[in-house]
């Protein structure tokens, strides 16, 4: 039998276990955490992104601050608004939104985020930091990896780990956390030879590519647990009818919607391999967000020199 990770579930437990801690240190007479989101422009993902991201942060109790700046904002008001969160003492972590509007360098703003508030893990002294194993902060999508893997017991030390995908933010970090658990790790991309059998050799195969199920049943072990962190859309009706054949409530969101969403990962013939799979939605994408909080609340706990919580 198959186990779904379900990423919606573990998201909701790890938020209840931050509202907890959030409401223990206020209790305690600290102050609540705050996290400032920065949104350039109107990009409509972005906007949705940084949205749920307040709600989120809300919801447990911590202080929320969305910096909205128009798209014509010129890299120097940018530059201030950063540098006054830095220095602002009620913020403990903030990032910027990105992709930044084409004028705006996301590298050289990503840098001015001073390291110990910058709870997305992009900052070079976190990357760095990440892969030396002294404890700065991981961006939020794979540590959300391990935690699901944890959380269902899937074992990861001594296993084999595919990750396809080697971007900043999701396949390097997450080769590094998977190294820190003591997995034996390979990072394939786009130039890599042979990539089904490479990843027929994974115990726990990670799917960050951006391409909707490319991960088919033959690249896949028997047995392996399969995380698919792809988001892609799908708006051919005949490509929806061969991903989820009979399934009325894939069906039912295409035609209310135009277009599903779907991972990196052929979901109905690999779910039939695989020993544990993550589903797109409900399985990575709310863990990002639980795992921004933790990632604040540790940045809080640090800058209020408080004891680590137990
Ligand atoms: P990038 O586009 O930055 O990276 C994609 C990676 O996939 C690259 O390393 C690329 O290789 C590799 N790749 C592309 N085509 C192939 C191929 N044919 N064979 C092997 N490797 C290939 O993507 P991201 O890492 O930013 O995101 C990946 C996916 O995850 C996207 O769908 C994104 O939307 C989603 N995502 C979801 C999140 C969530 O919270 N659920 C968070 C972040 C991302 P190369 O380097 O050689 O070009």
């Amino acid at each position: 039998m198959t186990v779904i990770l379900d990423g919606k579930a573990t998201a909701e437990t790890i938020r209840r276990e931050v509202a907890a801690r959030v409401a223990a240190l206020v209790g305690g007479g600290a102050r609540p955490p705050g996290l400032a989101v920065v949104l350039v422009g109107d990009d409509p993902a972005s906007k949705v992104y940084v949205g749920s991201k307040i709600k989120a942060c809300e919801e447990v109790g911590m202080v929320s601050r969305p910096v909205i700046l128009p798209s014509a904002t010129d890299a120097d008001t940018l530059r201030r608004a950063i540098d006054d969160l830095n220095e602002d003492d009620t913020i403990d972590g903030f990032l910027v939104q990105l992709p930044l509007p084409d004028h705006l360098q996301g590298r050289e703003m990503v840098s001015r985020v001073a390291p110990e508030k910058d709870v997305d893990g992009f900052h070079a002294v976190n990357v760095g930091q990440l892969w030396l194993g002294e404890g700065g902060f991981a961006p939020a999508t794979p540590s959300g990896i391990v935690e699901l893997l944890k959380r269902y017991e899937i074992p990861i030390s001594g296993a084999r780990a595919v990750i396809v995908g080697r971007s900043n933010i999701v396949g390097k970090p997450m080769a590094a956390l998977l190294l820190q658990e003591n997995a034996t790790v390979t990072v394939c991309h786009s130039r890599t030879r042979d990539l089904p059998a490479v990843c027929r050799e994974a115990d726990i195969l990670v799917a960050a590519i951006g391409r909707a199920a490319m991960i088919t049943a033959d690249m896949v072990r028997e047995g392996a647990a399969v995380i698919d962190v792809g988001t892609n859309r799908v708006s051919d009706r005949a490509e929806v009818e061969r991903l989820y054949p009979g399934n009325e409530r894939r069906m039912e969101t295409f035609e209310r919607r135009g277009s599903i969403l779907v991972g990196d990962v052929d979901f109905t013939r690999v779910k039939v391999r695989a020993g544990a799979i993550s589903p797109v939605p409900g399985g990575v994408g709310p863990l990002t967000v639980a795992m921004l909080l933790v990632n604040t609340l540790e940045a809080s706990r640090r800058r209020q020199s408080l004891p680590p919580f137990e």
